[in-house]
């Protein structure tokens, strides 16, 4: 039995991390990279990439937006969904 194999088996199989680690998705808040502070409710381009295909808002766990901007986000999602620019649910 090769070595490569045997740690194969020694890893836990509910492992947290998929892929090896010279292959993992980095993670960053897209808010913070660019020095963009405040969320405009207006901009739906940008909160377009933050809502589901059922119009959901996507989690932070899943968006990779940090605290503040995740709050900041939602609350924009919700006050354009008041206005309209954004649907409640797909059609
Ligand atoms: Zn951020």
């Amino acid at each position: 039995m090769s070595e490569v194999k045997q740690k194969r088996e020694n890893k836990p199989y509910n492992s947290k991390f998929k892929g090896n680690k010279f292959n993992r998705r980095k993670k960053f808040c897209r808010f913070c990279a660019q020095g963009i502070e405040h969320v405009d409710y207006k901009d739906v381009n940008t909160l377009s990439h933050y809502i589901n295909f059922n119009k959901k808002i996507i989690p932070a766990k899943q968006s990779f937006n940090c605290t503040s901007h995740q709050r900041r986000v939602s609350i924009a999602i919700k006050r354009a969904r008041i206005v309209g620019l954004v649907p409640y649910i797909a059609d």
